[in-house]
């Protein structure tokens, strides 16, 4: 079975095409576009005209680089959330216009669980992990238990990719600022002392970010505040992902999102992994952050389990939580 997967939750639109050849998650592409916005923080609207500009090329390049035609295709997947509802809404529009013009079945799919199946997918010693979800908006730990992908911590505000670009916003760097922090990071050698807020298994970031703007108007030396957020961010990331691995009993941690290319953070959790005689995955890049391949891949794992869409009845869901997801093609 081939599927084309749609992907548009926020800042960027993809599409990748993904062959399923007895049961194994083959790529044949995966072509993403990232609209950056000129100033501020990214605005829905246009981020939504930038995706409705670029997807009949994008999915024109993903058939051309993937070497099939268009009547090879059996399926057509979107991401119908969570996510922003313009940008959502174009992807989903464009889903429906394909499914019926080439007269082939839909699905919509949950982004969050997409990023874990992917992992799953490609990733062949990948089988049971728990997820760190580490991207612009969304921050999860995720692992399955009876039958869902459960959240076993959160964020209870901002993203941490949401936080970082934030924080760069404020100190004149462009969008994505997380790269830039990473490479300031590096240079970084005094802690400065943050909050480190973890309730629960949930955590938040807000009150961290105003005191690391506080130390930046204070005029502390640039280059040890991106240190001290990446040290205390990240730990307490890697302290509820390690509670989540202890009280699942799981001995698999897998990396998603954009902040996952992030070597610091890949550094904490391996390490973590490895104290506990766990194994630690992390997909590419290109299927780390978000990607129309791992919506295709888990349109197929829906569909081969007999799961329907009808073309009627694809609405988008801004707040569709991972956790609403029956998880009927697991055992
Ligand atoms: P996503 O929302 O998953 O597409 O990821 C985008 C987010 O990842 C943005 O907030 C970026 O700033 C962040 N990001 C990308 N690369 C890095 C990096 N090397 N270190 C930290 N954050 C990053
Ligand atoms: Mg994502």
């Amino acid at each position: 079975m081939i599927c084309l997967g749609i992907e548009g939750t926020a800042h960027s639109i993809g599409v990748g095409i993904i062959e399923n050849n007895r049961r194994k998650c083959i790529v044949l592409s995966n072509i993403i576009k990232i609209y950056r916005p000129k100033q501020g923080g990214i605005h829905p609207r246009e981020a939504a005209n930038h995706h409705a500009i670029h997807l009949a090329d994008l999915i024109k390049e993903s058939i051309n680089v993937a070497g099939v035609d268009f009547n090879k295709i059996d399926l057509i997947s979107f991401s119908q959330g969570p996510g922003l509802g313009p940008c959502l809404r174009t992807a989903a529009t464009a889903a429906r216009a394909l499914s019926l013009s080439l007269k082939k079945p839909i699905m919509g799919v949950n982004h969050c669980v997409a990023h874990l199946e992917i992992g799953r997918g490609t990733l062949d010693e990948c089988k049971d992990p728990v997820l760190l979800y580490t991207s612009g908006a969304n921050t999860q730990v995720i692992a399955f238990a009876e039958g869902k992908y459960r959240v076993f911590g959160e964020t209870l505000d901002i993203g941490i990719g949401n936080c970082l670009d934030k924080f760069g916003r404020k100190i004149g760097l462009e969008f994505p600022c997380g790269p830039k922090i990473e490479k300031l990071a590096e240079k970084g050698n005094q802690y400065l002392e943050l909050p480190y807020s973890i309730k629960g298994m949930d955590i938040a970031f807000s009150g961290l970010l105003t005191a690391s703007e506080q130390y930046y108007q204070k005029n502390k030396r640039l280059e040890d505040i991106c240190f001290s957020i990446q040290e205390t961010t990240f730990a307490a990331l890697t302290e509820i992902t390690e509670r989540a691995m202890a009280h699942t009993d799981k001995d698999e941690v897998l990396l998603g999102g954009g902040v996952a290319s992030n070597k610091r953070l890949r550094d904490m959790v391996h390490k973590m992994a490895e104290d506990r005689g766990a194994r630690f995955f992390v997909p590419s890049k290109d299927l780390c952050i978000d990607n129309g391949a791992m919506i295709a891949w888990l349109g197929i794992l829906m569909y081969n389990n007999g799961i329907r869409l009808k073309v009627e009845e694809s609405y988008i869901d801004q707040r569709f939580r991972t956790d609403m997801v029956d998880v009927s093609w697991r055992d």
